[in-house]
């Protein structure tokens, strides 16, 4: 791949991380403005509960029980903790009253909210008259008291609201009395249970929106890079071709212009040898000129456009005739071992076509080193075919290649492979005459190992 293309698919990779990390900040701040927007209304609700006059004299049940015991704790008759213990028990005996208010509240105002509500005391203090204080509830105390609502954890809870109840009290003893200034500080927290499912009900339109979107540029992505690839495995796949004609052109076409200028060499005229040795060099380049035309013409068909003539005829003999044949034209240093059998079942196909095919695989079985060739040929009963093999001992075919080496104008092109000539059509053109007969081929090897191709024709009765 070219550095232009890796850069550009590194580009749209790091966009769409952009991308991704905008849209993830920007439904983050939505997040928090969600939460921001219930935590406001989940405080406006309970404004509008807690302010209401029945809230009020609740509360008022618990102040007026206090001042009694304040009045009793200042004349000795109990003590700080016991004070602050009648406390506790009165809100607790008013709580239920308030939950009862609080929860009818919340049905009209925040129905929405899962909101629960609790005040506690943070400090009391009592202050007399020449100034001197009394600290009756130091502020961070260990043991809290819940005046009104739900006791949650404090990490749980959120804080909404401190306020004061400041009072000059006036407490009577038996030989007078004396004014003190109360300080009663409380802090009302508040806890949300449903934050999730609420911001999330509030947010899914823009969820599934982001989503989607999300989902439509990856695809977007990928289509393109895909198609990216493809065209630049096409551009390889022609500039191989157009390199590899060329090349293939260049030797016959060199090899006519030389036996051209011996034609019309002074010496030659009149010698008959050189001109006829001349005669026949043009002769034969002229028809490999051709071979390569053809193969090209030929090769770019596919196989719809392959017209058959098929006839009946007997599979084993044609297979030996075509052997002995072929035999004739390669080197006597390959041997081609048979194993045909005599099946009886005569084959359908268009003689021609099925011989360029076999032609094609033995041709082929050579070219990349095999010297030791066995040609089969059967009835495979189990899945009705006549079944052709074609085996050498030459360089073999990697598995990461196989998939590939059917393909139009596709070459293995590693190192080892750079020296056998070729255009890359022949496998394909095979696979094709095979598809137009309705067959299969296929292919088993391993780099070293040799290779065998299967052709599987289908019996026809
Ligand atoms: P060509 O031989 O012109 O390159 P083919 O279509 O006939 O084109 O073959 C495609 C590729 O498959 C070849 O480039 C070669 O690498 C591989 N190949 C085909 N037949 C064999 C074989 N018998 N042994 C090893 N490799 C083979």
């Amino acid at each position: 791949m070219q550095l232009k293309s890796k850069v550009l698919i590194l580009f749209s990779v790091f966009t769409l991380i952009a991308l991704i990390a905008i849209q993830g900040y920007l439904i983050y701040n939505s997040y928090e403005l969600k939460q921001k927007t219930i935590t406001i209304d989940a405080r406006n609700a309970i404004a509008k509960i807690y302010n209401t006059p029945a809230v009020d004299s609740i509360a008022w049940l618990y102040r007026t029980d206090f001042l009694n015991h304040l009045e009793s704790y200042k004349n000795n008759e109990i003590s700080k903790q016991e004070m602050l213990l009648l406390l506790d028990e009165k809100a607790k005996e008013i709580n239920p009253g308030f939950l009862k208010v609080y929860n009818e509240g919340l049905k009209e105002y925040g129905d929405d909210f899962d909101v629960r509500f609790k005040k506690i005391v943070t400090s009391i203090s009592l202050t007399d008259s020449i100034g001197n204080t009394e600290i009756l509830y130091p502020e961070k105390s260990i043991d809290t008291i819940t005046l009104l609502g739900e006791n949650f954890s404090q990490q749980e809870g959120m804080l909404i609201n401190n306020s004061t109840w400041q009072k000059d009290h006036e407490v009577f003893y038996n030989n007078g009395s004396e004014v003190f200034n109360l300080n009663f500080k409380s802090s009302i927290f508040m806890n949300i249970s449903n934050w999730n499912s609420l911001i999330i009900r509030e947010l899914s339109g823009l969820l599934i929106l982001s989503s989607l979107l999300f989902l439509f540029v990856v695809g977007l992505l990928y289509y393109s890079i895909q198609n990216l690839l493809k065209q630049k495995r096409v551009a390889t796949i022609k500039t191989d071709f157009i390199n590899n004609i060329t090349h293939e052109l260049k030797t016959p076409l060199s090899t006519l212009s030389l036996a051209t200028k011996t034609l019309t060499n002074e010496h030659a005229k009149g010698n008959e040898e050189m001109t006829s040795e001349a005669i026949q060099i043009i002769d034969r380049q002229n028809t490999r000129l051709q071979n390569l035309i053809d193969q090209v013409l030929q090769s770019s068909l596919g196989y719809q456009q392959i017209q058959l003539s098929t006839e009946a005829f007997n599979g084993c003999t044609f297979v030996k005739e075509l052997l002995a044949d072929y035999c004739l034209t390669i080197s006597s240093s390959i041997t081609i071992d048979k194993n045909i059998e005599s099946t009886g079942i005569p084959i359908i196909a268009d003689k021609f076509y099925l011989s360029t095919a076999i032609i094609n695989m033995l041709n082929n079985a050579i070219k990349y080193g095999g010297t030791k060739l066995k040609v089969a040929y059967l009835v495979d009963k189990e899945d009705s075919t006549h079944t052709f093999t074609i085996q050498d001992n030459g360089i073999g075919i990697s598995p990461k290649y196989q998939k590939y080496i059917f393909h139009k104008f596709y070459r293995i092109s590693e190192k080892n492979t750079h020296n056998y000539k070729g255009l890359g059509l022949g496998l394909y053109y095979t696979s094709q005459i095979i598809k137009a007969h309705n067959g299969t081929i296929s292919v088993e090897s391993a780099t070293n190992k040799g290779s065998t191709f299967i052709i599987k024709i289908p019996i026809i009765s």
